[in-house]
């Protein structure tokens, strides 16, 4: 394909992309295929004369759009948003016409400037403190992850790094093999399974350890879990503290959690995969209290800040453990101006990345703080909308409280009664909704998910939810 055939094409996507986004509310949110239904829609064998794209675009209606659950339509309440703008779109088009690798510096300086200087914007723009920051002159400094699930694994590796080498320091005759079983970290019941996994990956201990009555993990049952493992001879390394928990968009207290970390020399990674977005209006900002106290700070523009994915922002307060963690240093990789600016391939997991920045730049400029800042203040809204729907009919309850975009609620009985409702309320295909359960408590989760939201689309759920449980009732009798 030739630049004139690429303009037409490129330009009939666009048609098609802002066409698709605008009328995405009328698309049933879920699809109703089953599994398989793709393959008989194409040919068994890829093309051996090239197609043309008018082609192309006509099955993505055909063969695509069947399969497609619609992310961004107001009428997706599943797990947490995923974002998309316009913006970022374009930014995306750009990054991949630019398609360098930006693993070091000279891969393409403008690629690793651009994300120093953006995760100072984005770090100024939450509050974070000024030690984060590579503006600030120290040792701080951010960089974007692909997802919330690397960051907490590069943090997990880069706490371990540090307790190997401090351990060593005090006990030269024990080597990794002595050390590594005896590491240990935490995170709240509550946290994602993503920590579960980084200890896996990073072949350590993870114990998971109560969070109160209200989902959020404080720090004395984390210090009682550090000193017993100290007690028993182990070696206390790591804690994830997280800001808008999966199942409840609860908030573990950092402001406790923190000190109890630094007074045991335990890293603490703060995980605000979703919540953090939240961070840019500084009504939210309670909920970093104690921010000074972690290590490691990680949130998602590509969940709630219009940033499509992938945009995980991570900052460290000393990169070195984690760079050092990493450090292979192969001669085709190594170039004049090494030291000088960050090599990005030392603080994550794969050598290659793509130019996300360009999308984060766009989209903060194109926004404009205020106009994020009023998107998420618009979610929470919807939500508290959406509560007020629920109380106002007697046979449901809000479970716990409305955090943020999400309102968990249930109806009043039975789990099998409420998994009904969710079984109904998906199998209607208007709506979807994701459950969760906690201590035995199974709920619904709704979302606030979609940039294309009114308070109509929330009406239109709220009736949704109230016509399957009229069916489950129904049924039932
Ligand atoms: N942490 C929390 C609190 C989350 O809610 C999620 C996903 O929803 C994750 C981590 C994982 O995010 P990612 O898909 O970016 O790895």
């Amino acid at each position: 394909m030739e630049a004139p055939e690429f303009k037409d094409f490129a330009k009939e996507m666009v048609d098609y992309i802002a066409n698709y986004l605008e009328n995405i509310r009328d698309r049933r949110v879920l699809p109703s295929v089953e599994p398989g239904y793709l393959r008989p829609l194409i040919p068994s064998e890829a093309p051996q004369r090239p197609e043309s794209w008018e082609d192309v675009m006509a099955d993505i209606e055909r063969v695509i759009m069947p399969g497609v659950t619609h992310w961004h339509s107001p009428k997706f309440h599943a797990y947490f948003p995923t974002a998309n703008s316009y913006p970022a779109i374009v930014a995306d088009m750009l990054c991949g016409a630019i398609a360098c690798i930006g693993f070091s510096w000279i891969a393409s300086p403008a690629c690793t400037e651009l994300e120093v200087v953006m995760l100072d914007w984005l770090g100024k723009m939450i509050g974070l403190p000024e030690e984060f920051l590579a503006c600030s002159g120290g040792k701080g400094g951010g960089v974007i992850q692909g997802t919330a699930s690397e960051a907490t694994l590069v943090a997990l590796l880069g706490a371990k790094a540090k307790k190997l080498q401090q351990v060593k320091a005090e006990h030269p005759d024990w080597d990794d093999s002595v050390i590594i079983p005896k590491l240990v970290g935490y995170c709240s019941k509550q946290a994602h399974s993503s920590v579960e996994r980084a200890g896996l990956l990073g072949g350590v201990k993870l114990r998971s350890i109560e969070a109160d009555n209200d989902n959020r993990l404080k720090g004395e049952v984390l210090e009682a879990a550090i000193k017993k493992d100290l007690a028993d001879g182990l070696i206390p390394f790591y804690a994830v503290v997280t800001l808008g928990t999966t199942s409840t968009c609860a908030f573990d207290y950092l402001d406790e959690c923190g000190p109890v970390g630094n007074k045991y020399d335990v890293w603490i990674h703060v995980d605000a995969a979703y919540a953090g977005s939240a961070f840019i209006c500084p009504e939210y900002r309670h909920f970093m209290k104690g921010m000074e106290t972690a290590d490691s700070f990680n949130f998602n523009p590509h969940k709630w800040m219009l940033v499509n994915f992938d945009c995980s922002a991570m900052w460290l307060k000393d990169p070195s453990w984690v760079i050092n963690a990493f450090n292979v240093d192969p001669l085709y990789l190594k170039h004049d101006q090494q030291g000088s600016a960050p090599d990005y391939r030392h603080w994550q997991i794969p050598l290659g990345r793509r130019f996300r920045a360009l999308k984060l730049w766009f989209v903060l400029r194109l926004y404009g703080i205020e106009n994020l800042q009023a998107h998420i203040r618009r979610h929470c809204g919807f939500a508290t909308q959406f509560g007020e729907l629920c109380a106002s009919d007697s046979r449901f309850e809000i479970y716990g409280d409305i955090n943020m975009g999400l309102v968990c609620f249930r109806l009043k009985g039975s789990n099998d009664l409420n998994e009904a409702l969710l079984k109904k309320i998906n199998g209607r295909g208007n709506i979807h909704l994701v459950p969760s359960k906690i201590k035995e408590t199974y709920f619904l989760r709704m979302a606030v998910c979609s940039r294309f939201t009114v308070s109509e689309d929330m009406e239109f759920s709220w009736n949704e939810v109230k016509a399957s449980a009229n069916e489950v009732f129904a049924e039932k009798n």
